[in-house]
This record gives C-alpha cells, sequence and structure tokens, in this order.
C-alpha cells in the first residue's frame, strides 16, 4: 500500500472505473487494496476526497505488449471522425470530472476546456485530410514514405486534462500509431471519460490504453523499450528525466515544457484593451496554463498608467468555488500549487517588487479550498526570481522597457521560450519583434493562433511541435524509397 494512504484515506472511496480493457488497472484489480494509490484533495475544500490505483509494472508491460498488437489495426481516420461527436456526447461529463479534479470553474470547463479538446481534434483530422497521401516524391523521383512510428507513450500534466490529451491523441491516431496515455494522477477522470470516447469511437483493443498512474508509472512507461515516441507535457524537471529515458532506448522525446511568457506593450497600443486582455491572458484557468502572459513588459511612457489599469483590472477577478456558474477564477488544483504560489509571493516582496494587487493569503471568504488572491507586482526586475520563474498562478509580474531592443533583451531573458504576446499597431515592428522574440509562438494584437498551427516552445519550454500536420508527422518517421520501377 502506498505511503500516501493514511489510515484516515482508507474509508475514502475508490475513484470510479468506466469499466473496460482500455484502462489499466484492469476493473477487476481496481479495487485491491494490495494496489499502490495515491490520495486525491478536493481543491475547492483542501480534504480528501478519493483514492486513485496506481498502475505498475504489471500494468505497462500489459500495456505495451496489447498496443504493439494493436499497431496497424483500425483505420485511424474514421475513429478520429467519430471521436469528436463522442467527445461532444460527454461534455457534460468531462465538465464535471475536470471541474472536481483540477477545481475548473464548470462554466470554465464546459465552454474552453472541452471545446478546445474537440477544436484540435476536429483540426487535427483536416491537416490529416489536406496533405498530401502518406506517400510524396521528393526529388530525382524518390519515393518518401510516413510511417507511424509504432507505440506511442502519452504523457500528460493536470491543468488542461482533456486539451492536452486530445492533443497528443489526434496526432498520434493520424499518425497511425499505438497509444498508451499516463494522465495526470491529479486529473484522471477526464482520462477515463476519454477511454470511453476511443472505445465508443471504434478503436480496436490495445489501440488505445490509460494507465491509471503517478510519476512513478510514468517513469517506468517511458524508460520501458517498447515504448517507440514519448510525447510529454508537464513541467521542465520532469522532461530532462524524460529526455535521458527516452535517449537511453534511442526513440524520440515531444517535449512540451514549462512557460514565462512576455507580453510586449508598445506606445501605440490601444492601452485600456491590451491590458484587460493582458492581465487575462494570466490570469485564465487561475494561472495554471503554460502559455500564460505572465510577464507584462510596457513601453515607460505609458508604464505607470498601465499599473493602474493593471491594478484595477485584477481587482475585478473574483476567486469562485467550481461549481459556482458564471466568470470567475476556481481553485489552484493542490496544496503543493498553493504553497509554491505562495512562496513566489513571498520572495518578490522580499526582493524589493512592489505590490499593486492582491498578496499573500487566500482570498477572503472562500474557507480552506486552494484560494490565492489575483496579484499583480510592478518594479519585477531581471534580478527578481519572479521575472524568470514559472509561477503557474494568478500572479502577473510587471516591468518597463524604454527601447524596442531592450524589450526584446527583456523578453528572451530566463531560457523559457513557449510565447510571446506583442501590443503594436505598427506593422513593420510587429514582425521584427515576430522575428526578434526566442519562442515556438508569437501572438501578435491578442489574435489567438488557428486550430491546426504548431503549437510548442523553444529552449526550457521543450522542442517538438503539437497540433495540425505538425502534431502528425512529430509521430512519424521518414522512410526515402529509390529505384521503384513503374507498375
Ligand atoms: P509534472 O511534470 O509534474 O507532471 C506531468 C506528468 O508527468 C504527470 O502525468 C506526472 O505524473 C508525470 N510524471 C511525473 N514525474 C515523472 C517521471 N519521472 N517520469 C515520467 N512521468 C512523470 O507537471 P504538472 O505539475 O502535472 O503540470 C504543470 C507543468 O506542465 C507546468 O510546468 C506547465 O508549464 C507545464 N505545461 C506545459 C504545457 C505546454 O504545452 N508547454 C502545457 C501544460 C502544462
Amino acid at each position: 500500500m502506498d505511503d500516501t494512504l493514511t489510515p484516515d484515506a482508507a474509508a475514502l472511496p475508490v475513484l470510479p472505473h468506466p469499466g473496460g480493457d482500455a484502462v489499466l488497472p484492469a476493473p477487476a484489480a481496481w479495487d485491491d487494496p494490495a494496489l499502490p494509490r495515491l490520495v486525491l484533495e478536493d481543491p475547492a475544500t483542501g480534504l480528501p476526497r478519493a483514492v486513485l490505483p496506481l498502475a505498475r509494472g504489471a500494468e505497462v508491460e500489459t500495456a505495451i505488449r496489447r498496443a504493439r498488437a494493436a499497431i496497424g489495426t483500425g483505420d485511424p481516420l474514421a475513429i478520429l471522425a467519430r471521436l469528436t461527436g463522442a467527445i461532444e456526447a460527454r461534455r457534460e461529463d468531462f465538465a464535471r470530472a475536470i471541474s472536481q479534479d483540477m477545481g475548473s470553474p464548470i462554466d470554465f470547463a464546459r465552454s474552453k476546456q472541452v471545446d478546445a479538446a474537440c477544436d484540435h481534434l476536429r483540426a487535427t483530422l483536416a491537416a490529416a485530410r489536406d496533405v498530401p497521401a502518406a506517400t510524396e516524391i521528393a526529388p530525382g523521383g524518390h519515393e518518401v514514405a510516413h510511417e507511424p512510428l509504432g507505440v506511442a507513450a502519452l504523457i500528460t500534466p493536470w491543468n488542461w486534462p482533456l486539451n492536452q490529451v486530445a492533443l497528443k491523441v489526434g496526432g498520434a491516431l493520424a499518425a497511425g500509431c499505438a497509444m498508451i496515455l499516463k494522465p495526470s494522477e491529479r486529473s484522471t477522470g477526464a482520462a477515463l471519460i476519454f477511454a470511453e470516447c476511443m472505445a465508443a469511437a471504434g478503436a480496436p483493443p490495445g489501440l488505445f490504453t490509460v494507465l491509471a498512474g503517478d510519476g512513478e508509472t510514468g517513469r517506468l512507461l517511458a524508460a520501458h523499450p517498447g515504448i517507440d515516441i514519448v510525447s510529454f507535457t508537464g513541467s521542465t524537471a520532469v522532461g530532462q528525466r524524460i529526455a535521458a529515458a527516452a535517449g537511453a532506448n534511442l526513440v524520440p522525446a515531444l517535449l512540451e515544457l514549462g512557460g514565462k511568457s512576455a507580453n510586449l506593450l508598445f506606445g501605440d497600443c490601444d492601452l485600456p484593451l491590451a491590458v484587460k486582455q493582458g492581465v487575462a491572458h494570466c490570469f485564465r484557468n487561475s494561472g495554471q496554463s503554460c502559455n500564460a502572459a505572465s510577464r507584462m513588459l510596457v513601453t515607460r511612457d505609458l508604464y505607470d498608467r498601465a499599473v493602474r489599469l493593471a491594478a484595477a483590472e485584477a481587482a475585478e477577478w473574483q476567486m469562485g468555488p467550481p461549481d459556482r456558474p458564471g466568470p470567475h477564477l476556481g481553485p489552484l488544483v493542490s496544496q503543493a500549487q498553493y504553497d509554491r504560489v505562495q512562496a513566489h509571493i513571498a520572495t518578490a516582496l522580499a526582493e524589493g517588487a512592489r505590490l499593486v494587487a492582491g498578496g499573500p493569503g487566500r482570498a477572503p471568504g472562500l474557507g480552506a479550498g486552494w484560494y490565492p488572491r489575483p496579484t499583480v507586482f510592478a518594479d519585477v526586475t531581471p534580478a527578481m526570481r519572479l521575472f524568470h520563474e514559472e509561477v503557474f498562478g494568478p500572479v502577473l509580474a510587471i516591468t518597463p522597457f524604454d527601447t524596442e531592443a531592450e524589450a526584446v533583451a527583456l523578453a528572451n531573458e530566463g531560457g523559457y521560450g513557449l510565447a510571446g504576446y506583442v501590443q503594436t499597431a505598427d506593422p513593420a515592428r510587429q514582425r521584427r519583434l515576430a522575428a526578434r522574440l526566442r519562442v515556438g509562438m508569437v501572438q501578435i494584437n491578442g489574435r489567438s493562433r488557428a486550430e491546426g498551427a504548431p503549437f510548442g516552445g523553444v529552449g526550457r519550454s521543450g522542442y517538438g511541435r503539437e497540433a495540425g500536420i505538425w502534431g502528425i508527422r512529430a509521430f512519424q518517421s521518414v522512410k526515402s524509397v529509390s529505384g521503384l520501377d513503374p507498375l
């Protein structure tokens, strides 16, 4: 039995198993008290609510054996086409599971978490249908075949529990791979429903398996020589371990890691709109997004006004329980995450950042759940940890700049390179910034990336791309064939 299972927790219910062979541990073993288990806490109350059985070596072996046997079975694009409908039919189940697991406000879970996943799957299907067939003709008349790598290990975080799964499964499925998903232990509910959706979409046995488990489960999976590619989304520290494990087996790793993305506000932007959108882009999902615009860099001329506007805007954002309808921010996922956010706030204060909204401690009136106060710091300098480190909570850092060159240098500091946001009406500056920001994605004046455009970063934010044709090709190998005689 796992150390995390305290005597009190032994009375907790086991998270419901959706049934079926697509989830391991298998239904028959799910309630077995001999399995290691993890206590899940309710983000809204901080209280234990259920236990999660954890897959170990035996389940990893079973999943890989089944997946290897399933490579090449089924019609991937037909399954993908049916999958979106299957997810939409379970929209409310997904929204409730996500809301309960990670504290996402129920309306946000419905409208953003579920819709984003369906949009990604539709875009992946469109990309798969649009591109030339699996075989292309290269210079010299050679044939180039794009072939599935084989068995894909998909390891996901808790912050967008369906979206991250959909991005990986869409690409891997369209590529022709068999898939083993190890979702975050903090948000397994959505993955269990997803397994049912894959079955409803006609996935043959073994083509898609969910391994319920924790970091140890993920470690066993990623290091197994029966895996042909590891696609990981999560923290930079774990990403480094996964890259080492995949490297030891000489298989590719695709890493979507953390971020500390900068939002650059120039003198010719619509300042009130840019600040409003910028604060929202930092606070949305309670700051628990890898591409959160968590640093706002503002031209000196507009700086004082921008700080005042951001402080006023932050005061508009209320925390609230996940089941309360309407727009608000939900609790953070766990005590560990809450403590981490509090530590960042304390360090920023100790290092001399100027607090203009929120601050340490719990948001008032919400009891014992993991509710921080939406917080804004001004005068944050590169000498401070808040400038460089990912908080993963609703904490915005504002910094002034004097020249465009300084803005670019500040944005590129720190080693992360996921996204860059630019607010300027000058088309020439837009292009200069797009070229000079060392990131995987640049967004100008709040215009979102289209679904199917590549998602991913550089540097400490990882490598590889998800979504659209890039997300499909990531799961394929390229075979060059020369000398074929005409049929
Ligand atoms: P995490 O790295 O702790 O865990 C992610 C997943 O890896 C979980 O499923 C976990 O069980 C598993 N894991 C943990 N240790 C492992 C190991 N040694 N080997 C294999 N698997 C292991 O991350 P998290 O706390 O769940 O998520 C938050 C992080 O994810 C943040 O840093 C955030 O920026 C990042 N993130 C990045 C993106 C992106 O696309 N770039 C998207 C969402 C989240």
